[in-house]
């Protein structure tokens, strides 16, 4: 519903697209000179227009008014055949299936001429995410183009493409939209649905997109939708955006200064139960932290800590895109940052870091203490295996957990629980805040310690038949915990691998 704006503004002639003036100047003037290449690349953020523009282009180099118009008729025979769904226009994405269905079928057809239009048109989306087979086969095109053929490749991260492609295809790069330019389409579209908003609510809204034409529109789209007087209020658009609250952006940042975990996927947790906007709050804590950074900058006293905090909040926005449960993974991917500056803090962690470890032991022992007293009353787990003692104790709240825990090894090595699994659903599973408490109070409840835990994914582990977590059976190697130097490094690598 959200992108219904985005189809129905969809660009459909050069002279309509916003942005990208010298791009849309470039292909013009080639294809009025008739030097169009045989393979164009256009890379550039999502949201941007790359395959709006592909479209166009498979238009224009076939378009009979082309060069009396210096843009597409969409009147003549072949606009009409390409708006019916001519055969000659190709559009595939490379992302499903990684493009081998694709390829093969620009192998079997590209050397035959086009049914109807001048020019055959291969469109592949997502070209990055080509198998190494794809690229071959169709490098071997690329090789020797024929001469009714144009390749439009689009995709997000160029880097990711072979050299021999790249030394074959024309390069266009695409930009972000800029303020203006996006302000300009959104008052338009604002204009002619028959609304009415204030610049200010057009420009949070631009701010929100963070550039991208495509969520632009489709945030315009949501406030739209939310509204029900023509008259949009500034408020309205507050709420519709979920705009976040300046409590929990400023209690995240001290949370991550006082490495409290459980603050940050608490705050978290609370955003995606109340309205699901976890992005927009990512996005708000960069643009706050962005500007504290610039203040700093100013006094000449930058902060380190605001730096990871941005760069930590951009890596998790770009991770979570492909996942319906946000939250669960952004507390998977705060979990193992902290476990790994952790680990890194235990090899050669700076002053400051070691100082916050050892008041951490300190802490351990005086809990010690006091569990041990406790452990007399509970009977109900201590005579259990861990993973027995915690799905017992997940019975009742989180049933699944059980079932979860069968895929994955559970190991307490030294003083912390490790989780590794193939699989990478299963684990946020076990990673969210209710999962999590249930290990870490078990291991209370039978180690009368508390322990660390972490997670990572791991595709070729060895899950055992039945999960045997107590390697470590008596307190006193609990009470000091060793950790091993190279194990360290090893499950740092493990997290690395999902972040
Ligand atoms: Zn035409």
């Amino acid at each position: 519903m959200a992108e219904v704006l985005y189809r129905k503004y969809r660009p459909t002639s050069f002279a309509q697209i916003e942005g990208q003036e010298s791009v849309v100047q470039i292909l013009k003037e080639s294809i009025l000179q008739g030097k169009v290449s045989h393979a164009y690349l256009f890379c550039g953020p999502r949201g941007c227009g790359k395959t709006t523009i592909a479209r166009i282009m498979a238009k224009a180099v076939n378009c009979e008014n082309f060069a009396k118009l210096g843009d597409i008729c969409n009147k003549c025979d072949a606009c009409t055949a390409i708006n019916n769904g001519s055969m000659d226009i190709m559009e595939m994405d490379a992302a499903s299936n990684r493009g081998i269905e694709e390829i093969r079928v620009v192998r079997d057809t590209v050397n035959f001429v086009p049914n109807f239009l001048a020019k055959k048109v291969y469109i592949i989306d997502e070209a990055h995410m080509l198998t190494k087979e794809a690229f071959n086969a169709l490098l071997k095109t690329l090789e020797e183009p024929p001469e009714h053929v144009v390749f439009v490749l689009a995709t997000t991260e160029s880097h990711k493409l072979p050299v021999t492609i790249l030394s074959r295809v024309t390069r266009f790069d695409f930009k972000l939209g800029s303020e203006n330019e996006i302000l300009n389409k959104l008052g338009r579209i604002v204009a002619s649905e028959g609304y009415s908003i204030s610049l200010d609510s057009l420009r949070l809204i631009f701010e929100y997109s963070g550039g991208s034409f495509r969520d632009s529109e489709s945030l315009l789209s949501k406030v739209i939708l939310t509204s029900s007087s023509k008259e949009i209020s500034d408020d309205l658009v507050n709420k519709a955006l979920g705009v976040a609250d300046i409590k929990n952006i400023e209690g995240f940042i001290e949370g991550f200064k006082n490495r409290d975990v459980n603050r940050l996927t608490t705050i978290i947790t609370e955003i995606s139960e109340s309205n699901d906007n976890v992005p927009i709050f990512l996005e708000q804590l960069i643009q706050s932290v962005n500007n504290k950074l610039i203040e700093q900058a100013k006094r000449g006293a930058l902060e380190y800590e605001y730096i990871s905090i941005a760069n930590l909040a951009i890596k998790i926005r770009s991770e979570i895109r492909d996942f319906s449960d946000k939250s669960t993974i952004v507390n998977l991917a705060l979990l193992s940052y902290f476990n790994r500056e952790q680990m890194s803090a235990t090899i050669s962690g700076p002053p400051k870091l070691e100082k916050q470890v050892s008041i951490k032991k300190e802490d351990d022992v005086s809990l010690v203490e006091e569990s041990k007293a406790e452990k007399k009353e509970v009977v109900d787990i201590k005579d259990k295996s861990f993973t027995e003692a915690v799905a017992i104790r997940a019975q009742s709240s989180l049933p699944r957990l059980k079932g979860m825990m069968n895929t994955a090894k559970i190991e307490i090595i030294g003083d912390e629980i490790k989780v590794s699994s193939p699989y990478k659903f299963n684990l946020a599973y076990m990673s969210k805040k209710e999962a999590r408490d249930i290990f870490l109070e078990v291991a209370r409840e039978l180690y009368g310690k508390n322990l660390g835990i972490s997670f990572s994914i791991d595709a070729d582990i060895q899950i055992p038949a039945k999960n045997e977590a107590e390697k470590v059976e008596n307190d006193d190697k609990i009470i000091e915990p060793k950790k091993k130097v190279d194990k360290t490094i090893d499950n740092s690598n493990l997290v690395e691998e999902i972040f």
